[in-house]
């Protein structure tokens, strides 16, 4: 009896009405070796399941027979692990039916345990394929992909309440479409993706919200995709737009860069040493000027002596007293932004209408005069998209692990699970537990 007992706890079969026989078998089920336990499912029913009737004698409710269902327990190492387990069947001698037992372990015309379900949930949390879920568990794809359904429905968001600050980016999603994903920057908390980034699919996926959730939205931070900016106003009143720090420093970044490629175009064949230096130390120049190090003097292969980030970044500006200028303009705005500096950012944007400079530095300059209200308040307040972006690059992860997904509401599902997992990292890790309803 005892022994009994240990393949109940091992198993984690809890149902008090499932009595276990004293025996372990082996069967092969399509070419794979599993282990067999068996048990008995058996109680005195309350009522009838299909009339109703309270079962007080044998007069209401009969026991009729057994049905043997093989259940697909859990998985022992490589070794799958399966209950047979004969359930009784009732008669109700009222309404002439019959009903089978049923057991928390296993739904009802299901043969995949619930624990079994459970760890396919905390499964699809992991960054991983679903084929190699399956065969890890020892089942087929399909209940897979049956539990990352159930999953999702599960996790989806309220549609009631928004956050106070909400951050919207976009990411590639399945099949090359941009999606959107849309987070709480505050709590770092993912709210939802949806499948396309355009404006209509936005809207109605806002609009499912009532009008007072918009209103209590406080700030929405974007990036500096420029039809979102109005929109975002409209769809949500009372909120400061905030441009995302990272897609400014982004934006003058590339500006520079463009600019670097043209002077190396310009000096190809007349200064070809020069060309190298410039489309090798790519990244020094983008570095931000202020963390240049200027202490550590080594060699380095494009320069005669010895050199520090400072002085090779001095050298490259020194080939173009334009390229210069742009550098330090780009810069001037860059550290302004990092300080969080309004009144010298809008002092400094002023500044660079004194300069000629090139036209796509310029188009970048006037840009960042066009969003100065928005910039103004991300320079204000301390969110950013970083968490966003963090998440992005989550995706990509899970995106890759699955071999490109071509189903966007499976990729939706999986990184709301490894999301949901996330949050609750530092608690205790529980399964989660999704009924068949
Ligand atoms: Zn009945």
């Amino acid at each position: 009896m005892a022994y009994i007992h240990s393949i109940a706890k091992l198993f984690e079969i809890k149902d008090p009405n499932i009595v276990l026989e004293d025996k372990v078998d082996t069967l092969l089920v399509k070419e794979v070796t599993c282990k067999v336990i068996f048990g008995t499912l058996s109680y005195q029913p309350a009522a009838c399941q299909n009339c109703g009737v309270v079962n007080r004698s044998s007069d209401d409710l009969i026991k009729f027979g057994y049905k043997t269902s093989r259940i697909k327990l859990t998985t022992l190492g490589l070794q799958p692990v399966l209950l047979m387990l004969k359930k009784q069947r009732f008669q109700c001698k009222h309404c002439q039916t019959t009903f089978m037992a049923t057991t928390p372990l296993v739904d009802e015309r299901c043969f995949i345990s619930n624990t079994l379900k459970q760890m396919i949930t905390l499964e699809l949390a992991e960054i991983q394929a679903m084929t190699l879920i399956a065969k890890r568990l020892n089942i087929s794809p399909t209940p897979v992909s049956t539990q990352l359904k159930k999953a999702a429905k599960a996790l989806n968001p309220s549609k009631q309440t928004l956050p106070e600050h909400i951050g919207i980016d976009e990411f590639r999603s399945v099949g090359n479409r941009m999606s959107a994903i849309i987070m709480d920057v505050h709590n770092h908390r993912l709210i939802d993706i949806i499948p396309e980034r355009v404006q209509t699919e936005l809207r109605d996926y806002f609009m499912r919200y009532p009008r007072e959730a918009r209103l209590s939205v406080k700030t929405v931070t974007i990036d500096m995709y420029k039809p979102y900016y109005q929109f975002f106003q409209r769809l949500f009143p009372n909120a400061e737009i905030i441009i995302d720090r990272f897609h400014l420093i982004q934006l003058l970044n590339r500006a520079l860069n463009q600019s670097r490629i043209q002077l190396m175009n310009r000096i190809r064949y007349t200064r070809p040493t020069d060309y190298t230096k410039l489309k090798r130390l790519w990244k020094l120049l983008l570095k931000h000027r202020e963390e240049l190090d200027f202490e550590r003097y080594h060699s380095h292969r494009l320069f005669e002596g010895l050199v520090t980030q400072k002085s090779m970044v001095e050298y490259l500006l020194s080939i173009d007293p334009k390229f210069r200028i742009e550098y330090e303009l780009i810069n001037d705005l860059k550290t302004d932004i990092i300080m969080n500096n309004v009144t010298l950012f809008e002092e400094d944007l002023h500044n660079t209408r004194h300069y000629t400079v090139s036209r796509h530095v310029r188009t970048a300059f006037t840009t960042l005069f066009h969003y100065r209200e928005a910039i103004e308040n991300s320079l204000t307040y301390t969110l950013s998209n970083g968490v966003v972006e963090g998440m992005n690059n989550k995706i990509k992860t899970i995106k890759r692990s699955g071999f490109g997904y071509r189903n966007f509401e499976h990729l939706r599902a999986r990184v709301f699970l490894s999301q949901k997992l996330l949050a609750r990292s530092n608690k205790p890790i529980r399964p989660l537990y999704f009924s068949d309803e």
